[in-house]
């Protein structure tokens, strides 16, 4: 069974129909030193779903050729899809960035 949105989190956005392309152009990324996501791809290799990687509307997490994951935080929109997708305890830690880092949207 899935988890429900993190805590205090966005509900997920709606990306369907949106290209890739159209979706990062929607966002501006101040990368901070710290992940605020990992993935223990230890725990990813029992996965047989690998729900995540289809999920992420920013495609930060790739299959590696040993069962594992690979992840990136550094284009992350923040969504909390990947955490709440996820069947496996333990696979994502989720936080959100720390002040002034992390996803900046675009208005207008
Ligand atoms: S993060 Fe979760 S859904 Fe993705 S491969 Fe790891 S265990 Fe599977
Ligand atoms: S929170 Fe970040 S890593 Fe997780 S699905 Fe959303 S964009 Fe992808």
């Amino acid at each position: 069974m899935s988890r429900s949105a993190p805590p205090g989190g966005p509900a997920p956005t709606p990306w369907r129909g949106v290209s890739f392309e159209e979706r990062m152009a929607t966002v501006d990324f101040r990368t901070g030193a710290r992940a605020h996501i990992t993935v223990d791809s230890d725990v990813c290799r029992s996965c047989t779903t690998r729900t995540c990687v289809t999920a992420c509307p920013a495609n930060l997490f790739a299959p590696t050729a040993d069962g594992g994951i690979l992840f990136n935080y550094e284009e992350c929109f923040e969504c909390g899809t990947c955490y709440m997708v996820c069947d496996n305890e333990g696979a994502i830690t989720w936080t959100y960035p720390d002040g002034g880092d992390g996803v900046v949207f675009h208005h207008g």
